[in-house]
């Protein structure tokens, strides 16, 4: 049996005081709230402290958005995993399309990150996804094996027991546009069988999350996919009332 899992993203949402306040919202919802599932939320770098002690000893964990690729020194503006692991926060997303994207992630890079985030101790929720044009041309599978095959492969057995994958087609992403149940049930089929190439049974228990334009409305139907243990949500882990009936898509 997978974990079952809704990460919450928020991006550069919320001030400190917007952000505990959401929080102390889904708090006050998870009560009600199926069990079984983790509630992951990442918040900005800012509000991190305060979201991780507020939520600690409840259902909710708390992830950060990215770390840096070195462990200290003279990187000005960056936040690095021992930083991050210190404020009791637990998990941290890792090549994320928007950090592939805009700030030239490769992974090269990420390689680098995940060194420091399991140095720290920190899970990795490690993004990959296609962009259009990718799927238009049938590149999606080459493209996703790659990114699999070029960061995930690196990790040691006892490493890779504890990282979380998400399929986040770019398409998908903030656009509205949700990938069929279908489509999202054949990558992440395809993401489990190259994962065991290198890890063979390990590869049944690794949670593969859904990302891209997931809402209370539609969570049920990719949720009951084979494959699909959960969602990585973006706009509507804003809103508690959204986050948390995106895990109802559970029951
Ligand atoms: C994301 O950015 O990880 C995401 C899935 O965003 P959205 O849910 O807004 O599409």
């Amino acid at each position: 049996m997978r974990k079952q899992i809704v990460a919450g993203n928020w991006k550069m949402n919320t001030t400190p005081e917007q952000g505990i306040e959401l929080v102390k919202e889904i708090m006050k919802n998870i009560g009600h709230a199926c069990t079984s599932v983790n509630y992951i939320v990442c918040p900005p770098y800012t509000h991190l402290s305060e979201v991780a002690k507020i939520t600690c000893g409840t259902a909710i964990q708390v992830g950060a958005q990215n770390c840096a690729e070195e462990a200290k020194g003279a990187y000005t503006g960056e936040v690095s995993a021992e930083m991050i692991a210190s404020l009791g926060v637990h998990y941290v997303i890792l090549g994320h399309s928007e950090r592939r994207q805009y700030y030239g992630e490769t992974s090269a890079t990420l390689n680098k990150r995940m060194r420091q985030a399991y140095a720290n101790g920190l899970v990795p929720i490690y993004c990959v996804g296609e962009t259009l044009e990718e799927r238009e041309s049938g590149k999606l599978w080459d493209v996703v094996k790659a990114q699999i095959e070029e960061v995930i492969f690196e990790l040691t057995a006892d490493e890779f027991r504890h990282a979380i994958i998400a399929y986040e087609p770019v398409w998908a992403i903030g656009t509205g546009k949700v990938a069929s149940a279908d489509q999202a049930q054949e990558m992440h089929a395809f993401i489990r069988k190259t994962l065991a190439v290198k890890f063979k049974d390990a590869a049944t228990q690794t949670p593969i999350l859904y990302g891209g334009s997931v809402k209370p409305d539609n969570a049920k139907e990719i949720f009951a996919k084979e494959d699909v243990d959960g969602g990585l949500i973006g706009g509507a882990s804003l809103k508690a009332e959204d986050f948390m009936g995106i895990g109802k898509g559970f029951n």
